[in-house]
């Protein structure tokens, strides 16, 4: 560890004030040990990374205008060298050769974080993992964000963010891919092993997770009927099928007729209007998915009622409706809750609030109201945390539904939702209003 050098003394006075209070370093808990480590480990994979690239240097040099077949050939011998010393398999050692090759040379900004501990190993292979898939003429619009982005979050949210930072950059060509990207759609059978075999059904994605959510649905429906042992997986493959081959499922309880996908979409509402203003909008977004071309957001918010619509201010990004004009909890607080966080809002937690419970930070029991400032999704693991372990879990008052968890040691971890929303004032239901 680097330990901070004394300051220069510039008004010569000897530092007497130092001398008199004796300096007593903080105890180290547990946790802290713990971090310690972690930062040595970020400080020498760093140094690795950067001998690792030096030593593909120093080999590759020899045979560099020899053409691509002797480079090759070079990269193939270290890896092999790389692996044989490292005793790791010469996948594991062609990754870390094109890790140390990608932050050496291009991203050197990283490889300085991580040799700060700043960021950890993994956000710098999630880094480059991600930012090389990116053509190179667009490449420095993501790599400054990206970086700020990796030092800020835990490894889960700084990959949505960076896909969601390189989604936005490319969105400005997404529409020409999309449309290129969807004559491919087809449906494939392949053959498999003892009489099975896979349906493959390639299509944009906005109508799979439709499809893919209503069996779901449906199949949960149907799971509960008495007697039934079918497994969730089963049920939705036998709903498909026979919804395919007969237009309806045998043996449907009341409960699984009449489902029907649900998508959210938030488009930014000036990109509904012209393209030009479209063009300066950030792009319409699906919940799970991504950005999706404007041309087919502005489909669904023509009127289909299988879409929840979410159209947001352009410059505030506050919801101006979700698709009905009043507040009415409970149902349209929930998916207001979730549509918020787009995800549990547990530290670094990924699973989407459409699979989560919406948790009272203070409980009903105690009092707690049914609201936007006191209610948040969570996924059953964190909600079990929550609920019986001695985090303490608030939302932060006035910050627009961020989340502080605070450890048993004492630690401080501020979860913020996705999006904003607008502010609601208790009372009549006609008190609603839209922020501006
Ligand atoms: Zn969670």
């Amino acid at each position: 560890m680097n330990l901070p050098a004394s300051p220069p003394d510039p008004d010569g006075s000897g530092g007497a004030d130092r001398d008199e209070e004796e300096f007593v370093p903080p105890v180290p808990d547990a946790v802290d040990l713990v971090l310690e480590t972690a930062t040595m480990l970020s400080v020498f994979a760093a140094e690795r990374l950067r001998r690792i690239e030096a030593m593909r240097r120093d080999e590759v040099a020899p045979v560099l205008g020899r053409g691509s077949g002797a480079i090759d050939m070079a990269e193939r011998s270290i890896r092999l060298e790389l692996a044989a010393a490292m005793r790791i398999t010469e996948y594991a050692a062609g990754r870390l050769l094109l890790q140390a090759e990608a932050l050496v040379n291009r991203y050197p900004r990283i490889l300085d974080s991580l040799s700060g501990a700043r960021i950890t190993e993994k956000h710098a292979e999630i880094f480059v993992d991600l930012v090389d898939q990116v053509s190179p003429e667009l490449r420095a619009e993501v790599v400054d964000r990206g970086a700020a982005l990796a030092e800020a979050e835990s490894v889960g949210a700084f990959r949505r963010g960076l896909r969601d930072l390189i989604a936005r950059v490319e969105s400005k060509t997404l529409e020409e891919r999309h449309a290129a990207a969807v004559e491919g759609r087809r449906l494939v059978v392949e053959p498999g092993a003892d009489g099975m075999g896979l349906l493959l059904l390639h299509g944009p994605q906005v109508e799979l997770h439709a499809i893919y959510g209503r069996a779901t649905a449906m199949a949960k429906a149907i799971r509960r009927a008495p007697g039934e042992t079918r497994t969730l997986d089963q049920i939705r493959a036998d709903v498909v099928a026979d919804l395919l081959i007969d237009g309806t499922t045998a043996h449907m309880p009341a409960a699984a007729s009449g489902i029907r996908a649900t998508v959210v979409v938030t488009v930014p509402v000036l990109s509904l209007l012209e393209d030009e203003a479209a063009a300066a909008a950030d792009p319409a977004v699906v919940e799970g998915i991504g950005p999706i071309p404007l041309s087919r957001a502005r489909q669904l918010c023509g009127g289909n009622a299988k879409w929840m619509r979410v159209l947001t201010h352009p410059e505030t990004a506050m919801v101006l409706s979700v698709g009905r004009d009043r507040y009415e909890p409970p149902a349209a607080l929930q998916k207001l809750v979730k549509w918020r966080a787009d995800r549990c809002m547990g530290p670094g937690c990924g699973v989407p609030a459409s699979r989560c419970e919406v948790d009272h930070q203070i409980r009903w029991a105690d009092g707690g109201e049914t609201s936007l400032e006191n209610n948040c999704p969570l996924c059953k693991g964190h909600h079990l945390v929550k609920d019986n372990t001695e985090w303490i879990v608030r939302q932060i008052p006035g910050s627009g539904g961020a989340v502080e968890w605070i450890s048993p040691t004492g630690r401080r971890y501020v979860v913020r939702p996705e999006r904003k929303v607008p502010v609601f004032r208790s009372g009549g239901a006609d008190t609603s209003r839209a922020p501006f």
